[in-house]
């Protein structure tokens, strides 16, 4: 019997997910089809419960709804803990089991794909909202030298920074006091590209060699990326790998099967420019 996945957000007409997990069941030769839902603001329980019902298997969750998918699942993994988020769901009989698998797509986009070792290297994240949170573990795992988060609302960083302390060399500092440091690594982990706006971060952050990623994807040269590769950095990345490498974790958790993501990530590549 095909299996039944789908992805979950409002709005949902932008997904490029049942695209990229379509590719993956093509390549994998996985009985499965993936479609999109697009999920009823304060209704989610239902929604979720509906597709069940259905006979669905799993889903995935975007905003707005990654809260409540926390809320209604029955387990947990401790990545989904940390983020207090949620972007992937399996059903297992009255199980319903939570994952976030954002922070590890973005860092194995980022040491596999990129080639940039995170080990030893001074990180630093701009933002503390749900990726932001995501990415928290997954990043300490690579034990860094330092992890240094910042935000526009400072109470948020330094509350992230307590709560992963015990994870890993993590602190938090408001962006006026990144004047004078320097990062190997930068991550732009706020959602200020999405409306064409800069985070206030000084184009002197980046170390020689570094590596700028903005998380948002599809939008070529972010007003991030411009600031970084005026301040001269050539190694600039979007959030394409991320997005395929997460949905590949969810799949080869769903499915037993981890499919090729390079092939993928080729095909949704819009050139940063
Ligand atoms: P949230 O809404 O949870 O968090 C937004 C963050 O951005 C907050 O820290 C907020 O600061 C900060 N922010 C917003 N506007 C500005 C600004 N003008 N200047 C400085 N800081 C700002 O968003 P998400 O964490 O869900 O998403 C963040 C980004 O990651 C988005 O671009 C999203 O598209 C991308 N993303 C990419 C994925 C992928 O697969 N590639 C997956 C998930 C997200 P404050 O707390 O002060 O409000």
């Amino acid at each position: 019997m095909t299996d039944v996945y789908a992805v979950i957000g409002n709005p949902i007409g932008h997904t490029k997910s049942p695209l990229i997990h379509g590719l993956f069941a093509e390549a994998t030769q996985q009985d499965m089809v993936y479609s999109s839902i697009e999920g009823r603001i304060g209704q989610f329980a239902a929604d979720m419960a509906a597709f069940r019902t259905a006979g669905g298997r799993g889903m995935n969750v975007t905003a707005p709804f990654k809260l409540d998918a926390f809320a209604c699942a029955t387990e947990r993994s401790p990545r989904a803990q940390m983020a207090g988020a949620v972007n992937a769901l399996k059903f297992d009989g009255d199980r319903v089991i939570a994952e976030n698998f954002d922070g590890v797509g973005l860092t194995r986009d980022v040491t596999h794909n990129l080639g940039c070792a995170l080990q030893g290297k001074r990180v630093l994240l701009l933002g503390a909202g749900g990726a932001a949170r995501g990415a928290l573990l997954p990043f300490l795992e690579q034990q860094p030298a330092s992890l240094v988060i910042t935000n526009r609302t400072l109470d948020k960083a330094e509350a992230l920074a307590k709560e992963a302390a015990a994870h890993g060399p993590v602190s938090a500092c408001a962006y006026a006091e990144l004047v004078g440091q320097q990062f190997d690594v930068v991550f732009n982990a706020t959602s200020a590209s999405l409306r064409a706006e800069l985070p206030p971060v000084p184009a002197a952050v980046f170390a020689p060699g570094a590596l700028a990623y903005e998380l948002a994807y599809g939008k070529g040269l972010t007003p991030f990326l411009r600031l970084a590769q005026q301040a001269g950095v050539s190694q600039l990345a979007d959030g394409v790998g991320m997005l395929v490498e997460q949905a590949a974790e969810a799949f080869a958790w769903w499915r037993g099967v981890r499919p090729q993501t390079g092939p993928v990530i080729e095909r949704l590549t819009v050139p940063l420019v």
